[in-house]
């Protein structure tokens, strides 16, 4: 059976964990080859072994998305191999400290966070965007329902105002790029069973009991749950779908 991402090359950051992890085998699954982009090398390789016991094509890449020479070089380098098609940004940490803590400490976040979850999504998609206009690609980049509020939780405001930015940089880059034929649009992520808040949900319950009394599907999400939304909007059966935010928050949002 064809699979919706047939001939396609898809680069996904954040490939070796959680979210990203589960983007590379969905799309593996629906024929793309996949490059793994990752800092975490045997994480990268994970993922890629296990799109290859599956069946898949994928590689593995080390990158850090801070690094903006190395996001150019691996544009270049995957360049000689075939153009991707498909990015997916996702890359991205958190870390939960109010604006009142250790001054030190909120700088530090600040820095490391902004650095990570946009300086890297620009690095990135700038670096592979000649590729993306020249297949007419699609961009995938991970928001989250704090694109839009602080929830109250322990969180950060440098983690809040970064996916805010995720949504702005969506939108202008939607805007700009759809005459070349690239779309860009993303995803907001509810609370999603990862290594990002796996430390958070063990220490505190009551934090996930909080964000279950206000999940419709009353349940945290897996990977994959993300992981479908991102082969849609991949596809071409979102081909009239750009700009977008496609929420897979359990329902966290709407009410
Ligand atoms: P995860 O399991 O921690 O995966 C993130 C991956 O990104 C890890 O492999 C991490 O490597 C890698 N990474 C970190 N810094 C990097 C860098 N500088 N360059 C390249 N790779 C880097 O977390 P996740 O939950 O899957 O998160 C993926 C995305 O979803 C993030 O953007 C996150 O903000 C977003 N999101 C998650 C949730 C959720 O509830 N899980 C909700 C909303 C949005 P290391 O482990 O070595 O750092």
């Amino acid at each position: 059976m064809a699979g919706l991402l047939d001939g396609h090359v898809a680069a996904v950051t954040g490939g070796g964990s959680g979210i990203g992890q589960g983007i590379c085998q969905a799309y593996a699954r629906e024929g793309a080859r996949v490059i793994v982009l990752d800092i975490d090398s045997a994480g990268a390789r994970e993922t890629v072994g296990l799109i290859a016991a599956a069946g898949g094509k994928a590689s593995a890449m080390t990158l850090d998305v801070t690094d903006r020479r190395a996001c150019n070089a691996i544009a270049v380098e995957v360049a000689s191999s075939g153009s991707i098609s498909i990015l997916v940004n996702n890359a991205g940490i958190n870390r939960r400290n109010p604006i009142t803590a250790d001054k030190a400490a909120v700088a530090k976040d600040w820095d490391d966070i902004m650095s990570i979850n946009l300086d890297g999504m620009f690095n990135v998609t700038h670096a592979f965007l000649d590729q993306l206009r020249a297949t007419k690609g699609r961009i995938v980049n991970i928001g989250s329902i704090q694109s839009f509020v602080h929830v109250t939780w322990p969180n950060s405001a440098a983690y809040t105002t970064s996916k805010h930015g995720v949504l702005g940089f969506t939108r202008s880059l939607a805007a700009e790029l759809g005459k070349d034929g690239v779309r860009v649009n993303a995803i907001g992520p509810g609370m999603i069973e990862t290594k990002i808040n796996a430390e958070a949900r063990t220490r505190n319950p009551e934090m996930v009991a909080t964000v279950m009394r206000h999940t419709p599907l009353g349940r945290p999400g897996k990977p994959e749950d993300v992981a479908g939304p991102a082969v849609f909007l991949a596809s071409d059966l979102a081909a009239y779908v750009t700009g977008s935010i496609v929420m897979a928050d359990g329902g966290f949002r709407s009410i």
